[in-house]
């Protein structure tokens, strides 16, 4: 029978935590009574260095039921390789993983679906938004125009589809193969390829404390997406610059034959113009190059993505 880990990854959610746990270990319990999962399966916590209680409330809940467990990092290193440490933690453990945001946003009743895919042969199935009615205005706007700029750059990527999914250890197995630093998993996982299902289902309001994503870390989170997946802004640089020098040629050739009727006439509005158009572009051009450098530079170190610093299956 198939085992199954859920894998949560945490950032000062002490509050949200008794509330997440009690939900997954009920669904748990009843997909193993239902003979869907063994009983090994377990529901795995990544404290991605929190401040607050969130580690010794796992530590506290894995002393309670078997079916608990938990990974910490040594220091916060952000949603997505939090997410990877715990998925690349229990895909030796397990034959299929879900993966889940730790505030219940999403519908734990869709684990269903997700596992009669797995058993039609799915390796990866991802779980859809069906509405983002939960969402403002404003957030449900930028991500439906930042999803078509991403189709645009190239980046295959499923609309509406956040980090809830299921992946096969075989799928695992592949992703683990994906050795960069700068990770946007819903980028990275449809390279992974294989057979995938999407499932729908309705997403709810964050129950209890606030989002860990300000809009600091959502634009930061957004360039990453890009540009660690996509090389067009640089090419798109590069046609705004050739397309920039055309025109500077034909405003040449112009002012020469203006200049060889004899009227020429002091153009101080059109030099300045121009100076700053093209030290504008100029910078933009330098701006995009740099980050692409700057990836460059992190990818070069070859960096460890996570460490963990306690393991409570490892220590047990
Ligand atoms: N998270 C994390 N590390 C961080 C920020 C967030 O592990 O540095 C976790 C957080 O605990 C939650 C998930 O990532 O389980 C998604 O965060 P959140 O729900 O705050 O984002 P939102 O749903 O508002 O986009
Ligand atoms: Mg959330």
């Amino acid at each position: 029978m198939n085992t199954l880990y859920f894998v949560i990854p945490c950032y000062n959610e002490e509050e949200m935590l008794p509330i997440t746990a009690r939900a997954l270990l009920e669904k748990l319990n009843s997909l193993i009574s239902a003979g869907k999962v063994s009983k090994r399966s377990r529901i795995m916590f990544v404290d991605d260095g929190s401040q607050d209680k969130t580690w010794e409330i796992i530590e506290k809940l894995s002393g309670s039921a078997p079916e608990f467990t938990g990974i910490k990092l040594s220091r916060n290193r952000g949603h997505q390789n939090a997410l990877l440490a715990g998925l690349m933690s229990a895909k030796d453990r397990c034959d299929i993983t879900i993966s889940m945001d730790a505030d219940l946003q999403d519908d734990v009743d869709a684990v269903d679906e997700f596992i009669e895919n797995y058993e039609n042969g799915a390796e990866i199935v991802y779980g859809v938004r069906s509405s983002r009615k939960t969402d403002s205005a404003f957030k449900r706007s930028t991500a439906r125009s930042y999803y078509k700029l991403l189709e645009k750059m190239g980046v295959e990527i499923t609309y509406d589809h956040a980090d809830y999914r299921l992946m096969s250890r075989r799928a695992l197995n592949a992703l683990a193969e994906f050795n960069e630093v700068n990770l946007f998993l819903r980028g990275l996982v449809p390279m992974v390829g294989f057979k995938t299902a999407c499932v729908k289902y309705e997403r709810h309001e964050r129950e209890k404390g606030e989002s860990k994503y300000p809009l600091k870390k959502m634009i930061s989170f957004a360039i990453e997406g890009i540009t660690s997946l996509s090389v067009k802004p640089i090419r798109f640089i590069t046609f705004i610059g050739v397309f920039v020098f055309l025109i500077s040629i034909v405003l040449l050739i112009r002012f020469f034959i203006v200049w060889c009727m004899g009227d020429a006439v002091p153009g101080w509005s059109t030099i300045v113009i121009s100076i700053w158009g093209i030290g504008g572009l100029q910078l933009l051009a330098i701006g995009v190059i740099g980050e692409y450098i700057g990836k460059i530079y992190l990818e070069s170190k070859q960096r460890p993505r996570f460490i963990i610093e306690k393991d409570l299956e490892k220590s047990n």
